[in-house]
């Protein structure tokens, strides 16, 4: 595309165009930087934040978990308190009934307590003084009693019981001599971990797990009957829960694969919590904030990116229109040469330059010969053509870097020649004298007359003194009979020589 033309040949700029890109460019990684290390910054804070907040709400649940099972546990203790108190066998069942389940902690939320004997046979239901038989050896809180004497409180996997979900939580009942004599349970009802978890709200995707100290899931949210009961102590995530008190991990969720941020907080106590953020979940606001700053970062930079190659173009444009302008202001239309005015200038220029390196300086100044009587010959135009191919010759003959050749009056050229001395000139002026001469001769023979000046110029001295002795000589090679070069007698003439 046209428009980019410029933009990849960065040659053809000129340097406050390439400047004005290059700023452009600074600016535009700057910005970048600043919004990606924003965005960075953000994204972590979300992170940060997600992580604080999943704490806190671990914190909470498993301290209501931890006070309500320790409640519950409590009357547990009475009740086996009691039932090892001898007085109290003896008592009426009402009266026993009264003393053992005094303290119980009655709920909704909780099921009645129940002492069973030895043989796993119901004997004392604190909802009932007559409560009816059953037996529950074969369940697990009463193996595990019956079989390890130091288990303290069990909390069983949650069970259907009474056509309710609930887990069981049993303390050993055990006689004066050390011996089983049988279980105290009681349970907790699934309905109080779901008023629980309604209480908080929770985003979706979010969930939190309890688990007991083997691995095995005792509730999760959202629940799914299939998950409770399940033993995940096998599984990466939970065996990593299991290892330390608290903490967090990013990893795929044991039931449903979907990445999360897990944390977890373990205060020592039979359930642990853990709480699972998805992580699409935490960045959703921040995935918002970087999609609207990095559109506003986008069009900022196009804008500045077009409107950066339009100004460098219209820098560019300018410079060259500038060029040009210098050159029509400089050049001699009808040769091409420099014109009088630029000539002005660098004889003014080096003029000074040689004072100052103290290196000679030589001018030539260059006139057609009878060019008067080939115009009235000839005409004006075959004239003009004269002159350009005399142009020609000078600038073929005076072309090192620093060399002048101008138009300098009508038939009149000169050609400043930095750093000549007198027979460096005289070899340049002889060169141009011979050229010309060899100029195809039609209409006529065309010839010039060249006087030659050279000088090592002194501070005092004026670059004028130069041209008035090149006319000088110049007049000299007309009046010794035109087509030939003279050199000016200057005071100067030997230094320079
Ligand atoms: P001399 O050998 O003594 O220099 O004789 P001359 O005829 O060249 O000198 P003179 O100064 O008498 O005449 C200069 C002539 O140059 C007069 C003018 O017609 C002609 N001339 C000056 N400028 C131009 C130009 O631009 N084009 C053409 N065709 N002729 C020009
Ligand atoms: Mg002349
Ligand atoms: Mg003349």
């Amino acid at each position: 595309m046209n428009f980019w033309k410029p933009v990849l040949g960065m040659r053809r700029w000129p340097l406050s165009a390439k400047l004005l890109i290059l700023s452009s460019l600074v600016t535009i990684l700057g910005f970048s930087a600043i919004c990606g290390s924003v965005m960075l910054d953000m994204r972590h804070g979300e992170q940060a934040l997600a992580k604080q907040t999943s704490e806190n709400l671990a914190t909470s649940i498993d301290s209501d978990i931890g006070r309500t099972i320790e409640q519950y546990d409590l009357s547990l203790r009475a009740v086996v308190s009691g039932i090892n108190t001898p007085e109290i066998g003896q008592l009426s069942r009402e009266l026993r009934q009264l003393i053992l389940f005094d303290k119980a902690a009655s709920s909704a939320q909780f099921g009645a307590i129940q002492v069973f004997d030895a043989n796993g046979d119901l004997t004392i239901d604190a909802a009932s003084l007559d409560p009816a038989r059953q037996n529950r050896a074969n369940e697990d809180f009463f193996k595990v009693h019956k079989l390890d004497g130091e288990r303290g409180l069990f909390i069983s996997v949650p069970r259907l019981h009474q056509n309710a979900y609930s887990i069981v939580l049993s303390r050993r009942i055990t006689d004066a001599e050390g011996n089983f004599a049988g279980v105290v349970a009681g349970s907790i009802r699934f309905s109080y971990f779901l008023d629980l978890f309604d209480r908080l709200r929770l985003n979706p995707g979010e969930t939190i797990t309890v688990v007991r100290r083997d691995g095995v899931v005792i509730m999760r949210t959202p629940f799914d009957l299939n998950v409770i009961g399940r033993d995940l102590s096998k599984t990466q995530g939970v065996m990593r829960v299991l290892a330390r008190a608290n903490g967090s991990y990013s990893g795929v969720g044991a039931v449903d694969k979907i990445l999360r941020l897990f944390v977890w907080r373990d205060s020592g106590r039979p359930l642990i919590v853990i709480v699972g953020r998805p992580w699409d979940g935490i960045y959703t606001l921040w995935q918002k904030q970087a999609w609207r700053i990095g559109a506003i970062m986008l069009a900022l930079i196009a804008f500045i990116s077009v409107g950066t190659v339009f100004l460098a173009r219209e820098i560019s444009r300018r410079a060259s229109a500038e060029g040009r302008l210098e050159q029509l202001a400089t050049t001699d239309a009808l040769t091409g040469l420099r014109n009088r005015r630029k000539f002005d200038a660098a004889i003014e220029l080096e003029w000074r330059r040689a004072i100052r390196m103290s290196r000679p300086i030589a001018l030539l100044l260059v006139d057609a010969d009878y060019f008067k009587i080939f115009n009235d010959s000839f005409g004006h135009q075959a004239g003009d053509q004269a002159l350009i191919a005399i142009a020609s010759c000078i600038s073929t003959a005076a072309k090192r870097s620093g060399d002048c050749a101008a138009r300098y009056g009508g038939e009149e050229f000169a050609v400043l020649l930095p750093g000549a001395s007198e027979s460096d000139a005289r070899e340049v002026a002889e060169n141009i004298r011979q050229r010309v001469e060899r100029v195809p001769a039609d209409p006529a023979q065309l010839s010039v007359s060249i006087g030659i000046a050279s000088m090592r110029p002194l501070v005092t001295m004026e670059w004028t003194e130069l041209v008035q002795a090149a006319d000088k000589a110049l007049y000299v090679a007309k009046a010794a009979g035109r087509n030939q070069c003279a050199v000016a007698e200057t005071t100067h003439r030997l230094q320079a020589a």
